[in-house]
């Protein structure tokens, strides 16, 4: 059998950048993962352009039991940190919007980096393999695998959460925590398209592939960015957003204006061409079909000069206070990340290992520390990978 002094379980963002750096050290590292290839999710995200980190990091953007948890891991390995390491590698890049950080050419650039960083380290990594066992061993443990069994001094678990099923994703982490009596939040998919009842459908139906730049709001969070009109409910990055904060039987408010005073607007409007039908001067703020649509919803007709002080309140309702309670979300299927996880508390937030278990460590999604879109996620996975690596 074997010995070294990491296994790491999983070639994703968090495993790769943990092997690197324990490599770094002088460990003698394995990273396990039984994909046919590491970083299968790097090489998809940002619709493969990667959006590694975000200059906004900072404890408020993640979502966690105990919003606290990921303030150390996160200012020791800031998103910096990780674009240096980019830089070192010629890797070239620029900010999209919201301080969100892209490669130019392809997210395949970060894993090759990632890939190289563990080979300069010294880590081996052996894909195509599975974890069948994980026992307790005198100093450390013993995993069976489909290529034999290896032992560890220590073992970190980077296997993510159970978002996108079809690309690898088990919730092994979660059976590996239980094992070792390690506490689980509860976890749901986030970072969601959230869909609508049927008799709801049927009335936006038509506005199926309509895109808009609205404010999403959700209790005291709200979100200013693009939302999208779907077959089968709302989506976009507004969406997606509010998706961490929903729950079941819920509602969230979409305003389609939110920059607008509307009695100002419609007066502006009145005042340079009271002719206009009301349809044509919402269509010039807003996508045509929904612009119908509202007038329509709220029995609109005529011109600009013929609105009533009832019909504009009536409007604004309309236009920024649209009330709606989606059935669900469209759940692990096309989630991007998992909510919940790991229960911080069993953790140090200072190198991840599990407070209970000498040498067990959890890193990246597994753990209950979920970020907003925008390259959150992926500074997460880097941090407490880096921390790991630091540790283990
Ligand atoms: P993962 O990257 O999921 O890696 C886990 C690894 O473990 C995988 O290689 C998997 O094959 C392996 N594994 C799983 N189970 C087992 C097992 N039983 N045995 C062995 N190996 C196993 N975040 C951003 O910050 N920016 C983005 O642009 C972005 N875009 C995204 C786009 C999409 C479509 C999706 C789905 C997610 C996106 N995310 C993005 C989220 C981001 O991908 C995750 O937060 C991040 O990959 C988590 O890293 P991880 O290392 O913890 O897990």
């Amino acid at each position: 059998m074997r010995h070294f002094d990491v296994v790491i379980i999983g070639a994703g963002a968090a495993g790769m950048m943990c092997a690197a750096i324990a490599g770094q050290r002088g460990r003698s590292v394995l990273v396990l993962d039984h994909a046919e290839a590491p970083g299968k999710k790097i090489r998809i995200s940002g619709g493969g352009r990667c959006n590694f980190t975000n200059v906004h990091t900072a404890p408020n953007r993640f979502l966690s039991q105990n919003p606290r948890f990921a303030i150390s891991a996160l200012k020791r390995y800031g998103p910096r940190d990780f674009l240096a390491l980019v830089e070192r590698y010629g890797i070239a890049w620029h900010e999209k919007t919201l301080g969100q950080l892209f490669c130019d050419g392809s997210a395949q650039q970060v894993i090759d980096m990632l890939v190289a960083e563990m080979r300069v380290a010294g880590a081996e990594l052996l894909l195509n393999t599975s974890v069948h066992k994980i026992e307790r061993a005198d100093d450390g443990f013993a995993l069976e695998t489909d290529n034999g069994r290896v032992s560890c001094t220590s073992l970190v678990v980077a296997s993510g959460g159970k978002s996108i099923p079809k690309m690898g994703a088990t919730g092994f982490a979660y059976k590996v925590a239980e094992q070792f009596g390690v506490p689980i939040t509860e976890t749901r998919p986030a970072l969601v398209p959230l869909t609508f009842e049927t008799g709801l459908l049927e009335t936006i139906k038509p506005l199926s592939g309509v895109s808009l730049d609205a404010r999403i709001r959700h209790g005291k969070m709200h979100f200013d960015e693009a939302m999208l009109f779907t077959h089968r409910g709302l989506s976009g990055p507004a969406i997606l957003q509010i998706s961490s904060y929903w729950r079941e039987g819920d509602a969230i408010g979409i305003n389609m204006m939110p920059e607008t005073d509307i009695a100002q607007w419609f007066a502006e409007q009145r005042a340079a061409n009271g002719r206009t039908s009301v349809l044509n001067a919402l269509a010039t703020a807003l996508p045509r079909r929904l612009a119908q649509k509202i007038v329509e919803e709220t029995a609109t007709t005529g011109n600009l000069a013929d609105l009533s002080k009832k019909q504009i309140a009536r409007l604004a309702v309309a236009l920024q206070d649209w009330q709606v309670k989606p059935v669900g979300s469209e759940g692990y299927r096309t989630a991007e990340v998992t909510l919940g996880g790991i229960d911080t508390d069993a953790l140090s937030a200072k190198d991840m290992s599990v407070k209970t278990v000498p040498g067990l460590y959890f890193i990246g999604e597994a753990v209950d520390v979920t970020g907003w879109l925008g390259g959150y996620n992926f500074q997460w996975a880097w941090a407490s990978g880096w921390c790991a690596g630091q540790s283990a």
